[in-house]
Order: structure tokens, then sequence, then C-alpha cells
């Protein structure tokens, strides 16, 4: 037994010919907010793809992954075979991912659905126990009095909010955000990560968030894992990384075009 909310071994991702993570292995102890950093393509959503269950690793003896104790994929002759299975993970995206035409408070109670795939059949059928979670949970994030109206008439900070609380609807244990401030102005990018810490800080939700804002990260995160062409380069804690560091992270590897 220990206390690693995430554990992973020899975990490699491959594309086509592209080697997008390569043999990776980590261990996150702390509970608070983990970054994943690193130069655009250098692996951060497909490893954090994997650690929600969204993603197959390649058939590799001894991959294994594990998020809060749970065993979220393993591979090999030991593990009898693939599995791959959802913990009980929020999930929030960059573009976040909510059904445009559908209400607010709706939105919200997929959540507690535990997959999008079915709210078509269920729509309408909530009990007046999930509604009344589902309006605590967008209290929870300060979006309350937007319940009736649809999603398509938030701001993107607006919208990022709502994501969150349908993570608190689904009882999430972990927290995984891909890029959840990339598409919002710097107020709505302050809103959303101070949202996240204060979540963290008193729900003790561990939050692992993909960001390509350094600055965010170090204001933000206790924790950062780096990655740069698909294998790690500094695991530890964010006031310990150096600048020599962070330039080395960045350098080269960045596309030429940005
Ligand atoms: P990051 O999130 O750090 O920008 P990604 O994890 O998205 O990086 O991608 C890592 C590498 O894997 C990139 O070279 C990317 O082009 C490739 N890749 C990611 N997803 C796919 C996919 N579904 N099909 C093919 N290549 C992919
Ligand atoms: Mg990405």
């Amino acid at each position: 037994m220990n206390n690693n909310i995430i554990e992973v071994r020899c975990l490699s991702k491959t594309f086509d010919n592209k080697k997008a993570l390569k043999n990776i292995s980590l261990d996150i102890a702390h509970a608070g907010i983990t970054a994943l950093l690193g130069p655009s393509g250098s692996g951060k959503s497909t490893l954090l793809r994997h650690l929600s269950g969204l993603a197959l690793s390649d058939k590799k003896d001894g991959t294994e992954i594990r998020v809060m104790g749970e065993l979220v994929q393993a591979r090999g002759r030991a593990a009898s075979g693939v599995r791959c299975c959802r913990a009980r993970a929020g999930y929030i995206f960059q573009q976040f991912n909510l059904v445009n035409r559908l209400s607010v408070l709706t939105n919200v109670l997929i959540g507690a659905l535990g997959s999008t795939a079915r709210w078509r059949t269920l729509t309408g059928r909530f009990t007046a126990e999930q509604r009344r979670q589902a309006m605590q949970a967008l209290e929870r994030v300060g979006m309350a009095a937007f319940a009736g109206q649809r999603v398509s008439t938030l701001s993107g900070g607006q919208q990022q909010r709502v994501a969150i609380a349908r993570s608190l609807m689904q009882q999430a244990r972990i927290i995984f955000a891909d890029e959840p401030i990339a598409s919002l102005d710097p107020e709505s990018a302050r809103t959303v990560m101070e949202l996240l810490r204060d979540i963290n800080e008193r729900e003790g939700i561990p939050v692992v968030v993909t960001l390509h804002q350094v600055d965010y990260a170090l204001k933000y995160c206790q924790q950062l894992v780096a990655l740069r062409e698909g294998e790690i380069f500094y695991q530890g804690a964010a006031d310990a990384i150096t600048s020599e560091a962070l330039t080395a992270l960045y350098a080269r590897s960045r596309p030429l075009s940005s």
C-alpha cells in the first residue's frame, strides 16, 4: 500500500510510426494540483487520456496504470491481457464538451450518468435528489443563476465552470483537465484555475492539468511533470524547477510555426 494518486509503469503509445509516449514510468504522490507541461506534441494529452482510461496503450508486457489505487489499465501476460476501465475521474476539456442545446442544469445532470453516451435516453428522468445535487454543484462553481439557460448562451469561462460542476456531479475522485484554460481570456483563465484550486483544497480532489502557460503552472500547481518528446523530462515540486530547466524543456522541440 502507498499513497500514490497515480502510478504508471512502462507506458508506451505509438501512433502509426510515431512514438508519442516512450516507456514512461511515473509516480505522483502529491494530492494537490499537478501540472503536465511540455512543448506541443510532447505527449501531454496522450498521457492524460491514458490516465483517465480514454485510451489504450501499446501492447507491452508490464504496462500498468493505477489511479487512486484503482487499476485503470494493465497489459501483458501477468495481467491476463488488456484491461481498460475508467476510474471515477472527471475530465475537463479545452473545448468544454458540453451539449450546447441543452440547459446548464441538464448538462450537469449528465454527470450523474457516469457517461455522456446515455444522456439521450435518460434526459427528463432524473430524480429530485439528483436535481438537488446538480443545483448544489452549480452553486459550488457560481453558476446556479444560469441553471435554466442553454449552454450555447454562455461564455467560455462560464462553460468551463459548468464542466467542472459536471465533474462534481460525477463524484469524481480525481479531476483530469486537458488545457482547460487554453481557449479562455486571462480573467476567465484565472477564475477557472482558482476554482480548481478551491475544489482541490476544500473537497480534497486531486487535479492533474495540462497547461501550456508555464506561469499558470507555477502559480497554481504544487507539482510538475514535464514531458519532452514522449519522455519524462522533469518531475518534482513546482518551486524546485530552475529557469534553465524550463528553457531546456521548451528549446528545440518547439514547432517552427510558433
Ligand atoms: P500534446 O498534448 O503534448 O500537445 P499529444 O499527446 O496530443 O501532445 O500528441 C503527442 C504526439 O502524438 C504528437 O506527435 C501527435 O501528433 C501524436 N498524436 C496524438 N494523438 C494522435 C492520434 N489520435 N493519431 C495520430 N497521432 C496522434
Ligand atoms: Mg494536448
